[in-house]
């Protein structure tokens, strides 16, 4: 069974690290190979930073254009081996293989986006802004930059920060989730074959927590991406800003749709029911409170029917709509969810517990949930279940259901089913998050947009993607000029 390598330095190393734990794909309980875990892990760290340092030097002397050649060819390499990293997405982390595609499509779409570097780095002159005094800004990179990532998109995630640092002019370090480190092995195989750039620029190192702490304690290591649960989010915030590092830190989420009753039915409950159950609920921008305003039931009927129908399976088969949650821990800790749901004195519109899928009987299957009418105060409504379980509340007018929305200590997402433009306004202005669908059921910013969560599903200044991530990796300097007429000489 093949235990990996860190990628440091353009070579494949192995971990100083003995200690593995299993890669296992969430339907069929396969072990695919074994990733180093524990403390020598950490030793790893070292060893990565210092390649990365000293890359660093030559790295950003390069130009951008050519900083960004290397990018045009990724992009190339990405697009020719898509349906193959797909399926290692799908295998290790269970998600369908249409789920798969269209996450790798993303990625992609922030190579292209960094490949724009050349312009998006441009900076600010003023002339004479004192008599004779120019004034300007650069823009120039930091060092060292590292990005830890979770579980849920393993082929996207690292994609909305390593094109853009690099094209930066920094070097970087990733350290993939230890639940679904495939993907970006085959990933840094293509990274391994690109041209014009130098060994060492980008670099992975595997493991846990003590990676985690090798690189947030490294004095040289100038700036750390994270994207994970809030817990985790809050103490690589604080221990990265305690060891004078630039840290964006994306959290979790609870995220609220509201459906009024003047949305078109069909085409809100299609685009609901998948925003709840796609990627088995393992998504940070998935609805999970779907609040419905008025409701005669005919919505709640229809969302139960689509949940219900929604077929649940191995995601390489093309036909299934639904993946298994990751591990076994994640499906018994989303079952005791439902379980205490029903404590609260809810009622369990559908329940997805105890699901067997023919051919994978031992496999992670959670079905499609519905809880009705938890309790607001409850943990139900306000705890992250990470999984396909909807709450299903009906509200009395907008105000109510704005009013909810608002009531969370999350902000990634909060969505609005109308026809109703003034409705639309309102909520777009009001509601306390940092991504909002209207009409849509997951608010995923595109690459040239910043990923906005607020609340405690972010913590830092400057999010992922777009303009935002080149103003994260680089560092400006003001430069104020004089050169007096007298000390030219006359020709
Ligand atoms: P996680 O927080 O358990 O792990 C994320 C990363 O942190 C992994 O690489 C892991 O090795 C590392 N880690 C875990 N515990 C650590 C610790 N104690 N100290 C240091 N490092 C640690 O998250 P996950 O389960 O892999 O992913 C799911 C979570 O990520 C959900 O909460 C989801 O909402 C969130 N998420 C958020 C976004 C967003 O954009 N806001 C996007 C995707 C996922």
């Amino acid at each position: 069974m093949e235990i990996l390598k860190n990628y440091i330095g353009g070579s494949w190393i192995e971990s100083k690290e003995k200690n593995t734990i299993d890669i296992v794909n969430p339907a069929s309980l396969d072990i695919l190979g074994k990733v180093p875990f524990g403390v020598k892990t950490n030793e790893d760290v070292q060893v990565a930073v210092d390649v990365a340092s000293k890359a660093y030097l030559e790295w950003k002397e390069v130009p951008v254009m050519k900083r960004v050649q290397p990018l045009y060819q990724l992009k190339r390499l990405l697009e020719e081996n898509a349906e193959d990293i797909a399926k290692t997405i799908t295998e290790e982390c269970g998600k369908t293989i249409g789920e798969s595609r269209g996450e790798l499509q993303r990625a992609i779409e922030n190579v292209e986006v960094a490949c724009g570097t050349p312009m998006l780095i441009q900076s600010e002159f003023s002339e004479n802004i004192a008599g004779g005094i120019d004034e300007f800004m650069i823009r120039q990179p930091l060092g060292v930059c590292a990005c830890i990532s979770p579980f849920n998109f393993p082929g996207m995630i690292p994609f909305w920060f390593l094109p853009y640092a690099i094209a930066c002019g920094n070097t970087f370090i990733l350290k993939p989730s230890e639940k679904v480190p495939l993907t970006m092995m085959k990933v840094f195989k293509l990274i391994d074959q690109l041209e014009g750039l130098p060994k060492g620029v980008v670099n992975l190192v595997h493991g846990g927590k003590e990676t985690v702490d090798g690189l947030l304690e490294h004095k040289k290591v100038k700036a750390i991406s994270f994207v994970g649960s809030t817990n985790v989010a809050k103490y690589i915030y604080s221990k990265g800003a305690a060891h004078g590092k630039r840290v964006q830190a994306q959290g979790g989420a609870k995220n609220p749709v509201v459906i009024l009753p003047d949305a078109d039915l069909e085409m809100s409950v299609k685009i609901i029911t998948d925003s709840v159950y796609g990627c088995a609920g393992q998504r940070c921008l998935a609805a999970s409170n779907v609040i419905t305003v008025g409701d005669d039931g005919k919505i709640k009927d229809a969302i139960y029917e689509a949940a219900k129908a929604r077929s649940t399976g191995y995601g390489l088969d093309e036909n299934v709509e639904m993946g298994p949650v990751i591990n076994g821990e994640s499906r018994a800790r989303i079952e005791n969810h439902i379980a205490k749901g029903v404590d609260e004195g809810a009622n369990l519109l559908l329940d997805g517990r105890n699901l067997k899928v023919s051919g994978f009987e031992s496999g992670n299957f959670v079905g499609p949930t519905i809880i009705q009418n938890p309790p607001f105060n409850g943990k139900t409504v306000h705890t992250e279940i990470f999984g396909p379980v909807m709450s299903l509340i009906d509200l009395a007018t907008v105000d109510d259901a704005l009013e909810f929305v608002n009531r969370s200590n999350y902000g990634n997402m909060a969505c609005l089913f109308t026809s109703s433009g003034a409705n639309a306004r309102k909520f777009r202005n009001q509601a306390n998050v940092g991504n909002v669908g209207i009409n849509i059921g997951v608010a995923a910013p595109m690459a040239q947009f910043p990923f906005s969560g607020w609340n405690d599903s972010f913590f830092g200044d400057l999010h992922g993607q777009g303009h935002h991530a080149i103003e994260f990796f680089t560092q400006t300097k003001v430069v104020i000029e004089r050169w007096p007429k007298e000390w030219s000489r006359k020709f």
